[in-house]
């Protein structure tokens, strides 16, 4: 069991901060559903010059929501950056795949641009399978956790497989 928790606007303007704010408030809630790790991710539209240019970030701590707070704070965010398109996610953990630890909090990513993140609530039941199969296609893993194996072949079927859902 964990939790799981999104924030998502279109055309809103919200600062960085509100949005964390947000998303925090969100695990406190929901933190009885999983109490070992936290994380929330955060997909924000900035504008440089003529393009908007995505970067997710990802804050995750093992502990309470409190402990995750203070993770935030510690990485001193841009808080006041107005984000007027954004996605946001967020985990409460109840580990069964791989210890409490950083690396193993969600949300977990597809690689180090965090091209996909995940956050999940389950078990994946093949997924050493699906592990080894990635792991022939070049993909390095850097979490215990079975969730991590979603994020690695969304990216993989995206980029390098059969799906391609942009013109
Ligand atoms: N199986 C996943 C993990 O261990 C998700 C656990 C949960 O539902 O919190 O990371």
């Amino acid at each position: 069991m964990c939790g799981i928790f999104g924030y998502a606007n279109y055309n809103v303007e919200k600062t960085r901060g509100q949005i964390i704010e947000n998303l925090v408030e969100g695990l406190s809630k929901l933190e009885y559903r999983g109490y070992d790790s936290t994380g929330i991710g955060i997909d924000g539209e900035h504008e440089f010059g003529h393009s908007a240019v995505k970067a997710i970030q990802l804050y995750k701590q093992v502990g309470k929501v409190a402990s995750l707070k203070d993770e935030i704070k510690s990485r001193n965010p841009d808080t006041a950056e107005v984000l007027p398109n954004h996605v946001g996610i967020a985990h409460t953990r109840w580990a069964t795949h791989g210890g409490v630890s950083q690396a193993n909090c969600h949300p977990q990513p597809s690689g180090d641009a965090n091209e996909f993140i995940v956050v999940h609530n389950g078990i994946i039941t093949n997924y050493r399978e699906l592990k080894t199969l990635l792991k022939t296609k070049g993909y390095t893993f850097s979490s215990d956790t079975d969730t991590e194996i979603i994020a690695k072949l969304f990216k993989f079927l995206w980029f390098d497989g059969q799906v391609c859902l942009l013109p």
